[in-house]
């Protein structure tokens, strides 16, 4: 078993349509490769909610801030595609960077409000990059429904604000963070760490944890933060980037605890940054 490649915008549509023609539901699944159990996840999440699944790779070079993490970046497609085919997704769109950014390519998606703070402020131009490309997945593969992970919290948010205000006909769907054993958030970005810097990876999802289980049982916001920064720092991180709690339905900053939260987080462990994010619930009324 194997799942189709398909490399050209062309190719695409012209299997899509025939998908449309026969009234099949499709979702697509926007990946930049180097699959792991959270992306598989929003697979198998997609094959339960569509007839076609689409699942894309390409690693955006306009999303990337600098050129020595766009080349380290992994790339893995012909494992990529190992673990896609017993899933039974559909196809799989590899298109490279001609095909999505001809020369003459002009046009650039940039949203505000939501793309504010977090990374967008520590990743100039990330989210114009992310919004550009997942615009032109979503007019390429003209899917009825799209899966994201909620492992990226803000860039959910970002593509939500897309669809909505481009009236793009697709549904965006979040799906939960996958971890592993440890509770480190699985990110194509962990490959990199070495066995010591994996150890101490564990420190930053544990106390996002924690913290969050705190401030929602009615701790002070900013001690709390505070207390989890040195923690993180302590623990053998460069720099904590971000430690913020924001409002889960809009990103609103919270300096209080008054509806349902996110805790997010940022930080740099020696050539990788790690982002993951967690619930703060709101128990009160
Ligand atoms: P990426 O390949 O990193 O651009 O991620 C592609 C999609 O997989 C995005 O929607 C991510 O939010 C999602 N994703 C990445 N890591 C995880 C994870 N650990 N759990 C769930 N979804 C994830």
């Amino acid at each position: 078993m194997s799942v189709p490649i398909v490399r050209t915008v062309f190719d695409l549509r012209r299997i899509v349509a025939e998908w449309r023609a026969a009234g099949e539901k499709i979702a697509v699944v926007p990946t930049m490769g180097a699959l792991h159990d959270g992306h598989l996840s929003l697979v198998r999440a997609a094959l339960t909610g569509a007839d076609r699944v689409i699942v894309t790779l390409f690693v955006n070079p306009k999303q990337f801030n600098s050129a020595a993490d766009l080349a380290a970046y992994p790339r893995t497609e012909v494992e990529d595609a190992a673990k896609l085919a017993p899933l039974g997704a559909d196809l799989l769109f590899c298109p490279d960077g001609d095909e999505m950014y001809p020369a003459g390519f002009a046009t650039t998606i940039s949203i505000t409000g939501v793309t504010e703070g977090l990374c967008g402020a520590q990743r100039p131009g990330h989210f114009d990059g992310v919004a550009t490309v997942v615009a032109k997945l979503f007019l390429q593969t003209q899917a009825d429904l799209a899966y994201f992970g909620e492992k990226d919290f803000q860039q959910l948010h970002v593509v939500k604000r897309l669809a909505a205000d481009l009236n793009i006909p697709i549904d965006v769907i979040g799906c939960p963070t996958i971890r592993e054993e440890n509770g480190l958030a699985m990110s194509s970005r962990n490959m990199r760490l070495s066995d010591t810097e994996r150890k101490t990876a564990i420190v930053l999802a544990a106390t996002l944890m924690e913290s969050a289980t705190r401030i929602a049982v009615g701790a002070p916001v900013e001690v709390t933060l505070s207390e989890a920064r040195d923690r993180i720092l302590s623990a053998g991180f460069q720099s904590v980037e971000y430690l913020e709690l924001r409002a889960e339905d809009d990103l609103a900053p919270l300096s209080d605890l008054e509806r349902n939260g996110r805790l997010l987080v940022a930080a740099q462990l020696g050539e990788t940054r790690l982002i993951d994010n967690v619930q703060v619930p709101f128990q009160g009324g």
